[in-house]
């Protein structure tokens, strides 16, 4: 056993020799495996067993019954999470959402056979012997993604499937096989019954892999665009970032800022995204903005951009401009000399300001006036000193009638 294969799985290993002193048998399946076995990195460990979840929950400590209704609880073990999930078939996606019923079965091979690609339909036990029935390690060496069994009976009961292959050529960088590409093409219409939120799953996870371009070649060509809101309207590979996305708010920047007529809030109301990344992707826009208006890292930008997105924000200007210009270390630099961080610095305060005119009624001129002083603060145009301020305020600023 290789040293990386053992430290990898050792955990994973101990769940299911516990189960095997219970009388039960299990595999780490799915995702990790097909990773482990192409020399990426493995993320997240699933096993299946052959025993029920009430039975798992009986075996362990702590369990979480997250999906019990589908045979899945995760099971916490040395600090680390495992989805457990009980041998099983589906049959049945009337709806296309959800399997009308779901057989727990006693046989690995018939829980394999449920799996959407070879290459995720391999089994492993703890002594790292494999289980693969449709050989999945041959697609894996030739970078090929195949549908489990017929294709275009795969992709009818579960649409989502065509939209994962695509993201796992992205992924993995690893082409679609010729029958299951066409049983794509042919069928990319029933992706119409998918919800918008796990298609945006996928597409992000398109977005993020290394080989985007192919899996944006993909998307084009297997007919699978018309289903994804507003990329439908562009030219994908024309106008194609030129280093991968890794967050949704960072594609709805990238694309918005190119095209004045998709705002972001359309963007995130047709994906169902979240208020946050709504929130976020507003504030890469405006860094974008500014970033043009001064053709640098201006001590503005860097003032109204959260930190966090920092990393997003350079991954932008690498998108646009395909060059590592060291912008990431550049944001650094700047925020380190920044006079003031927030509002809260500001040496002269909106209260300062009421005060110095107390007749004025309250309204927008107060934070307008306080956006003026922190830009002509943090861009050096101003000194962050009382007096400096006061009399910047009387000269330049002096509140508008209206
Ligand atoms: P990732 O590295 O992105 O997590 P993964 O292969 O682990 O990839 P998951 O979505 O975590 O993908 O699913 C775990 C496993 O469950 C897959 O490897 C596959 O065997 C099976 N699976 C997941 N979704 C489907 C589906 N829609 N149809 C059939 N099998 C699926
Ligand atoms: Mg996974």
């Amino acid at each position: 056993m290789d040293p990386t294969f053992k430290s990898v799985f050792k955990p994973a290993f101990a769940i299911i020799e516990k189960i095997e002193r219970h009388g039960g048998e299990a595999f780490i399946v799915g995702g990790s495996v097909r990773d482990f076995l192409s020399g990426r990195i493995v993320g997240d460990i699933d096993i299946a067993t052959s025993e029920t979840p009430q039975r798992i929950q009986k075996i362990f400590k702590k369990v979480i019954p997250v999906g019990i209704e589908h045979g899945t609880v995760i099971v916490r073990y040395e600090g680390n999470s495992y989805e457990v999930t009980t041998y099983r078939t589906e049959k049945g996606y009337e709806d296309f959402r959800h399997p009308d019923e779901v057989t727990f079965v006693h046989n690995i091979k018939e829980d394999l056979a449920r799996r959407d690609f070879t290459m995720n339909a391999i089994a492993m036990d703890r002594r790292g012997q494999i289980v693969d029935p449709y050989n999945g390690r041959q697609a894996i060496e030739q970078r090929e993604i195949n549908a489990v069994g017929n294709p275009s009976e795969r992709f009818l009961e579960d649409p989502l499937r065509m939209m994962r292959a695509v993201r796992f050529a992205s992924q993995l960088n690893f082409t679609i096989e010729n029958n299951t590409k066409r049983a794509i093409s042919q069928q990319s219409h029933l992706l119409a019954h998918i919800s918008i939120e796990r298609i945006a799953e996928e597409t992000i996870k398109l977005y993020k892999g290394e080989g985007f371009k192919l899996g944006l070649e993909l998307v084009t060509d297997l007919h699978l665009k018309p289903h994804l809101p507003h990329l439908n309207q562009l030219d994908l590979l024309d106008q194609r970032p030129k280093v991968s996305l890794q967050t949704w708010p960072e594609v709805i920047a990238y694309y918005s800022f190119r095209r004045s007529n998709s705002s972001v809030k359309e963007w995130v109301e047709k994906w169902k995204l979240s208020n946050r990344c709504r929130r976020e992707a507003e504030s890469l826009m405006e860094g974008l903005e500014e970033y043009e208006r001064k053709r640098s890292i201006s001590p503005w930008l860097v003032y109204k951009l959260p930190e966090n997105l920092f990393p997003s924000f350079d991954r932008l200007l690498r998108a646009g401009t395909g060059y590592d210009q060291g912008f990431l270390t550049k944001m650094r630099e700047v925020l380190f000399q920044l006079p003031i961080r927030s509002s809260n610095d500001l040496a002269f305060q909106a209260k300062d300001l009421i005060n110095l005119y107390p007749d004025q009624p309250k309204g927008p001129w107060i934070s307008q006036a306080v956006e003026q002083m922190e830009y002509s603060i943090v861009e050096s145009h101003l000194h962050n000193e009382y007096e400096k301020i006061k009399e910047w305020v009387i000269r330049w600023n002096p509140p508008v009638n209206n």
